[in-house]
């Protein structure tokens, strides 16, 4: 397992990256795990609760999350190719961020709860239904895919804020 580096707003190279639409994978092999793990350690290492394979730079439609709460049992949890078969009407608004776009937070309303259908880390399907935070993350890592980010859902000023508040923070740091 390595760790990997992660793609930021900041930079206008990892920018055009994040920007792309990831494809669907073939199958789950061995590579593809590896991937999955290395994912998973740089998620750890961030430290987060959910990352795109996009946000190391991999085209692909591979998301890893760890809901686990600090003092709880490590949770990992792997989709591949997952697709939102439903979505409530009802809304749910949650204060959103991302590890590509550091020290922003900012509130984003998106359905209340998914059904959702994904490959897990054996490439066996599985359907689901989501709530709570699994679905505002499983919503926010899926727009990743789509070459979204969460800031896209602001208005253009927040947006603009957000990235000048990521730059400062970078180079401060
Ligand atoms: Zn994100």
């Amino acid at each position: 397992m390595a760790i990997r580096r992660i793609l930021t707003v900041d930079n206008s190279a990892d920018l055009a990256i994040l920007k792309q639409v990831s494809k669907d994978v073939p199958a789950v092999d061995d590579a593809l795990r590896a991937l999955m793990d290395d994912m998973l350690e740089t998620m750890y290492d961030a430290p987060g609760i959910g990352l795109a394979a996009v946000q190391v730079g991999e085209l692909v439609n591979v998301i890893v999350m760890d809901l686990a709460r600090e003092g709880e049992e490590p949770a990992p949890r792997y989709f591949v190719n997952p697709k939102i078969t439903w979505e409530s009407e009802e809304l749910f608004s949650y204060e959103e961020g991302c590890l590509s776009v550091p020290e922003v937070y900012d509130a984003v309303e998106r359905p209340a709860r998914v059904k959702l259908t994904y490959l897990d880390y054996n490439g066996q399907p599985v359907e689901e239904e989501a709530e709570g935070l699994f679905a505002v993350c499983i919503q926010h890592e899926m727009d990743h895919l789509k070459g979204v980010l969460f800031i896209d859902h602001l208005s253009r000023l927040k947006r603009d804020r957000a990235i000048t508040k990521v730059k400062k923070a970078r180079r401060a740091a």
